[in-house]
C-alpha cells in the first residue's frame, strides 16, 4: 500500500493585516521529503502519527510537501496557488496512490478562496480521482464547509484543547483510511454546521460544557457502526461563511446513521449555547487579584493570542502593570527591532528603549523601558512533552532578556512564538516560577505548559484582533443568524 502526505496547514486571522505570504511561509515551514520526516516524526503532531500508523502497519507513506506558519492573516493568492500547485503537481508525478494523508487546519483562508481548506481536499481529490481514499485529521478550531467534508473519506478532529491528541487522532485517521482501502469499512460522513460562535474563554475540553460535549461525541462514536464523532469549536476571527461550531460524525455504510449521530450531537450542543460564551475579567481587576494572590498568577492575554493570529506584541498589561508599580512580571514579546538594539548593547549593557506594540495590529503602545541585558540566546528550545498542538522544535529568532529597572523581566523575541512551552523561558535561563505575575499570550495553548505552575490562572479581557468580546469586530461574511449575535428562530 502507498500513500501520499501534504498539505498546506495554516489558521487564518481575517482581522489581522499581516498576509501569510511566500516570504512568511519560508521563513516559517516549508518542509519537503525527508525534511517532513525528520521535523515530525518524533513529534506528538499529526504528521507525527500519521508517520507512525503507517510504518506500524507497513504502508509506504510518501511525504511530499507540508507548509506552516503561526497565525496570521489569510495566505496570499500568490503563496496559496503555489503551494498547492507543488501539492498537486507532487502528487501526479508521484502516484498512482492507495490513499492520501492530509495535512490541513480547517480554519485556513486565502485571499481569493475564504474556504481555503475546502480547495485544497477538492483539488487534492480531483489529482487522486474519486476512488482513492483521503483522510484528514482537523484543528479542532476548523471551521467546516460542506465542501471539505465532500473532498474527504474521512475526517477526524483533535478532541482536546488545549490539543493534546493531534498524533492520537492522526494514528486513528491513517488507520481508517487503511481500512477503507482494504474495504473493510465504507465510511458515510455526515456535518451538521450549527449556527452558534463558543467563546474563546469557553473552549477548554477539561472543563464543562466542552467537557461533557467531547464526551457525548465520544459516546456517540461507541455506538456499534460509528467510526467517529467529533464537536468542532470553530475559530471566531475568521469572517467566513463557514465560520462556527460543527458537528460530524462517520458510520459504516450508513448515511443515514451518520447524520443521525452529527444532529443528536449539534442538538446537545445547541442546548448548551449560553454555557458556550463567555466574559472576562478586566485588566485592573485581574491585576487586583495578582496582588493578592500568591503567585505566580498567570494573567492569559486574551486579545494577544498567538495562535489565534495576534502578533505576539501587546503591552496592554505590562503597561498597567508599570503603571500601578507593580513589581515581579515576567512575558514575551515580539519586537525584533529591541532585540536588535539589546544585542548591539550587549550582555550586561544598560539599555533605554521602547517596547512592544509597533505594528499596525498591536494592542496597546510601545512601553519605555530602562534595564540590564542578561542574556542573549539564538531563541530555539525544544518541548519533549506533548504540549498544545505536539511541535517540538521551536524557534524565537534572536531572542534576549531584558530584566527592567521597574523589576519586570521582558523576553524579546524576533520572531511570535506560541506562550505553550515552558521551555521557552526556562532555554533562557527564566524561571517563571519565581515570578508573581507571568503574562502568558494566548486563552488556551499556554494552558497545557503554565496550568502546573500557575497557583491560579486569570483570563483577561484584552483588546486585540484576537479579543474575546466579538462584538468589537465587523462581520461582513459570516453567517446570519448566529448566536450570540442574533438568536435564530425556530431552533
Ligand atoms: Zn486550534
Amino acid at each position: 500500500m502507498r500513500f501520499a502526505t501534504l498539505g498546506l496547514f495554516h489558521e487564518a486571522n481575517t482581522f489581522s493585516p499581516l498576509k501569510a505570504d511566500q516570504q512568511l511561509f519560508a521563513g516559517g515551514g516549508v518542509f519537503r521529503g525527508d525534511e517532513i520526516v525528520a521535523e515530525y516524526a518524533s513529534s506528538s503532531t499529526i504528521l507525527g502519527g500519521y508517520l507512525e500508523e503507517c510504518r506500524r502497519s507497513g504502508v509506504d507513506l510518501v511525504p511530499l510537501v507540508s507548509a506552516f506558519v503561526t497565525p496570521v492573516g489569510p495566505v496570499t493568492e500568490e503563496a496559496f496557488e503555489a503551494l498547492l500547485g507543488e501539492m498537486v503537481e507532487g502528487l501526479w508525478e508521484n502516484g498512482p496512490w492507495d490513499g492520501v494523508l492530509l495535512h490541513i487546519h480547517g480554519a485556513a483562508v486565502a485571499e481569493h478562496r475564504p474556504d481555503a481548506d475546502g480547495e485544497i481536499a477538492a483539488r487534492v481529490r480531483q489529482a487522486v480521482g474519486p476512488g482513492v481514499p483521503v483522510g484528514a485529521v482537523l484543528d479542532m478550531h476548523a471551521n467546516v464547509s460542506q465542501q471539505l467534508i465532500d473532498a474527504l473519506t474521512v475526517t477526524l478532529a483533535y478532541q482536546t484543547n488545549p490539543h493534546i491528541d493531534a498524533r492520537e487522532k492522526a494514528v486513528a485517521c491513517a488507520k481508517l483510511v487503511i481500512d477503507a482501502v482494504d474495504g473493510r469499512i465504507r465510511p458515510e460522513q455526515a456535518l451538521v454546521q450549527l449556527p452558534l460562535v463558543v467563546n474563546i474563554a469557553r473552549q477548554d475540553t477539561n472543563e464543562p460544557p466542552m467537557s461533557d460535549l467531547v464526551d457525548r461525541a465520544r459516546a456517540l462514536a461507541d455506538r456499534p457502526g460509528m467510526l467517529s464523532v467529533s464537536v468542532l469549536e470553530g475559530f471566531p476571527y475568521a469572517d467566513v461563511p463557514q465560520m462556527g461550531m460543527s458537528c460530524l460524525a462517520i458510520s459504516d455504510g450508513d448515511a443515514v446513521q451518520a447524520e443521525a449521530a452529527a444532529r443528536e450531537l449539534a442538538d446537545e450542543v445547541w442546548r448548551r449555547r449560553v454555557e458556550l460564551q463567555a466574559q472576562g475579567t478586566t485588566v485592573d481587576d485581574a491585576l487586583d487579584i495578582a496582588a493578592r494572590e500568591q503567585g505566580p498568577v498567570v494573567l492569559l492575554d486574551v486579545g494577544d493570542n498567538i495562535g489565534g493570529g495576534a502578533p505576539g506584541d501587546s503591552t496592554v498589561i505590562l503597561q498597567a502593570a508599570v503603571a500601578r508599580g507593580g513589581r515581579s512580571l515576567v512575558q514575551t514579546l515580539w519586537d525584533p527591532e529591541a532585540v536588535r538594539r539589546c544585542i548591539d548593547a550587549g550582555v550586561g549593557a544598560r539599555v533605554s528603549l521602547e517596547v512592544g506594540a509597533k505594528n499596525p495590529h498591536s494592542a496597546g503602545k510601545p512601553v519605555p523601558v530602562t534595564g540590564v541585558v542578561r542574556t542573549i540566546s539564538d531563541g530555539r528550545f525544544e518541548e519533549p512533552k506533548p504540549t498544545h498542538g505536539g511541535y517540538r522544535f521551536f524557534d524565537m529568532g534572536p531572542t534576549v532578556v531584558l530584566d527592567t529597572d521597574s523589576g519586570h523581566t521582558l523576553v524579546l523575541s524576533t520572531k511570535a512564538i506560541l506562550n505553550s512551552s515552558l521551555q521557552q523561558l526556562l532555554s533562557v535561563g527564566v524561571d517563571p516560577t519565581t515570578y508573581q505575575i507571568v503574562v502568558a499570550k494566548g486563552v488556551n495553548s499556554p494552558r497545557a505548559a503554565y496550568a502546573p505552575i500557575a497557583k491560579r490562572m486569570v483570563v483577561v479581557d484584552t483588546d486585540g484582533v484576537t479579543a474575546m468580546g466579538l462584538e468589537r469586530f465587523t462581520y461582513e461574511h459570516r453567517r446570519k443568524p448566529l448566536f450570540p449575535f442574533e438568536t435564530p428562530e425556530g431552533r
